[in-house]
């Protein structure tokens, strides 16, 4: 089982249950039993894939947009 979470910074992160502790990028130290779980997963794969489908939403994309949009 993971659990997908949100740092404090925006960025969503997972973390397979029962691990104390997730390095967010921004460099804190997320207690995984204190955040609020917003999705969960069964597998890493299943896991990262909800992840960057939250980044998307959140981010409207623009971290993920594709190469013929770059000028
Ligand atoms: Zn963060």
């Amino acid at each position: 089982m993971y659990i997908i979470f949100r740092c404090n910074c925006g960025r969503v992160n997972y973390s397979k249950k029962g691990f104390k502790t997730k390095k967010c990028v921004c460099g804190k130290n997320l207690k995984v039993k204190d955040m609020r779980i917003i999705e969960k997963a069964n597998t890493h794969q299943e896991a990262s894939e909800i992840v960057q489908g939250l980044q998307e939403k959140i981010h409207g994309g623009a971290y993920f947009t594709t190469a013929d949009k770059v000028r």
